[in-house]
């Protein structure tokens, strides 16, 4: 499918020919079309109408806002081939991985619809005779959602999905390197609401630009909520801008993410596990598998078995059948996974692939081979996230030296161990067992489903999206007391009389 043909199905094909955003695909260098920022005035403007919707937004029905989710989730279920397309040319990632994107995003409306009737609070017993106390869930505001480049479409639903049941109106700045697939979701969105029909106007916006709008947003307080996805030092920023005016952040930060292989585990599983966390994506998830902790009695043959997989790996076109890796997102990307190789070299690493691959065609992106490195101990380098298909191995003896190791990272987003000992597997997920926001079992780091909650803790900024009770961070609670009895009797037994 052609650039061309892609954006005018999805109805943005008339793009600004003078936009100050080139956005090159990183399958082949080709200027796919240019972007025009928004400016600070425009977010200032943005955030005003959010406001102002809010609050009519907020006094519709939770169901009644539900059917916009709805309504949502089946304009994306009719685009999902032209969008999942999209997201690849603009991202280099394989298209079942973009069109699975899109899924997460069908996923997300389905899941948010139900949660629409479904924002329970809690009745409380009151030591007082003839009192009742009970907790309802409000919409908060304004839940401006920050977007990285590697999911430039479902981060934002799995903010604004919630978001907009929940009762807020939602300002979208996604990154810089992705303008287009969220120009698409803007206008799939802006059909949903035309369809939809009453919502208010500005319940949605969307600032495209780089870190100077998207640090206004940050920093103005009608941003209610600020849900960033990004790197470490993005959400350190971010993070520190909101606390100082006392807002709400949720931060989807960076993750330097290990695996331990038992000397119990099914190997063939363990394969497979490995290879899709550690390659898919071309290294370039936040969940990607960058650590990997052998059992020494297996280490030699699990690497030995991990080179030839990696050997096998089609890497070119991301838009052809049976590829399974494309290129890196640019070229500072490709040289920042080259620093790291030699860092590596340098710290006493053994290094199989990393180097760059020529894909006939499309000489201008920049494709790789995944990288294996065996290294003596967790150097600086391991210890620091590289967005690249790297992936570091590493012998153990001990269970608990796995473990401490998967820990000893600054980063805490996801981790997993492939095991058969069920004794193994429940010490891994075990409060003195792995400390990431994600502990799998026999399945690898990534790939995590709409259900669950999404996050992790320490460097990875602690923020909880998607599934569970993840809804409530956009929401406040308050606690009611209703007196229906004609007594006032103070709580803690408080005499109080004149
Ligand atoms: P990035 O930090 O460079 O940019 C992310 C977004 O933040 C962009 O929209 C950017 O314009 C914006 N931004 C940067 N500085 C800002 C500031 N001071 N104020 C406001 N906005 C600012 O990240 P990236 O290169 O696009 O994405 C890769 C990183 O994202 C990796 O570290 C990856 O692990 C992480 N990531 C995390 C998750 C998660 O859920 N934990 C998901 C995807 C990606």
């Amino acid at each position: 499918m052609k650039a061309s043909n892609i954006l005018s199905e999805l109805g943005i094909s008339h793009l600004a020919e003078t936009g100050d955003i080139a956005v090159h695909s990183p399958i082949d260098g080709e200027l796919v079309g240019r972007v025009a920022s928004h400016s600070v005035a425009d977010v200032d403007a943005a955030l005003a109408k959010a406001q102002a919707a809010y609050k009519v937004w907020r006094n519709v029905p939770a169901p009644r806002r539900g059917e916009l989710v709805r309504v949502l989730g089946n304009k994306l279920r009719e685009k999902k081939h032209a969008l999942g397309s999209l997201i690849t040319l603009e991202t280099g990632k394989i298209l079942q991985e973009g069109l699975g994107e899109v899924q997460e995003m069908i996923d997300i409306c389905d899941f948010a619809v139900g949660l629409s009737r479904q924002l329970y609070g809690l009745t409380i017993a009151s030591e007082r005779p003839g009192h009742r106390m009970a907790e309802s869930w409000h919409p908060m505001g304004v839940c401006t959602v920050i977007s990285a480049f590697n999911f430039p479409a479902a981060v934002w639903s799995w903010n604004a999905a919630l978001a907009l049941v929940c009762g807020n109106a939602v300002v979208w700045k996604p990154s810089e390197k992705t303008p287009l697939t969220a120009l698409a979701v803007d206008k799939i969105l802006k059909d949903a609401l035309k369809a939809f029909g009453d919502a208010p106007e500005g319940l949605t916006g969307l600032i495209n630009g780089g870190r100077d709008v998207g640090a206004k947003l940050v920093a103005d307080p009608r941003s209610n909520i600020v849900s960033a996805t990004g790197s470490t030092e993005m959400g350190r920023a971010v993070g520190i801008e909101v606390a100082r005016r006392f807002g709400r952040s949720l931060l989807e930060l960076g993750g330097n993410n290990a695996g331990i292989v038992s000397n119990t585990a099914d190997m063939e599983l363990a394969l497979r596990g490995i290879l899709f966390s550690a390659v898919g994506t071309a290294g370039q998830r936040c969940t990607t598998l960058r650590r990997l902790f052998v059992h020494e009695s297996v280490y030699d043959t699990t690497v030995e078995r991990l080179k030839a997989l990696y050997g096998k790996v089609t890497i070119g076109n991301p838009l052809e059948q049976g590829t399974l890796m494309g290129p890196l997102i640019d070229e500072a990307s490709f040289n920042r996974m080259q620093a790291a190789l030699a860092q590596a070299k340098s710290e006493g690493g053994a290094v199989f692939g990393g180097e760059r691959h020529t894909v006939a065609g499309n000489e201008k992106g920049f494709y790789v081979r995944p990288a294996i490195v065996e290294m003596p101990s967790q150097t600086a380098v391991v210890l620091k996230e590289t967005f690249a298909p790297i992936l570091y191995v590493l012998r153990y003896t001990e269970l608990d030296d796995a473990i401490g190791a998967n820990n000893a990272a600054a980063h805490g987003l996801s981790s997993c161990i492939f095991t058969t000992d069920m004794r193994e597997s429940e010490r891994f997920q075990s409060a003195s067992g792995s400390d990431c926001g994600i502990a799998n079992v026999n399945i690898g780091p990534s790939g995590a489903e709409i259900g669950g909650a999404f996050g992790g803790e320490k460097e990875t900024g602690g923020g909880r999206e998607s599934g569970s009770d993840a809804w409530k961070v956009y929401m406040r609670r308050a606690t009611n007391t209703v007196n229906y009895s004609s007594a006032l009797p103070l709580a803690q037994g408080i005499d109080f009389n004149v």
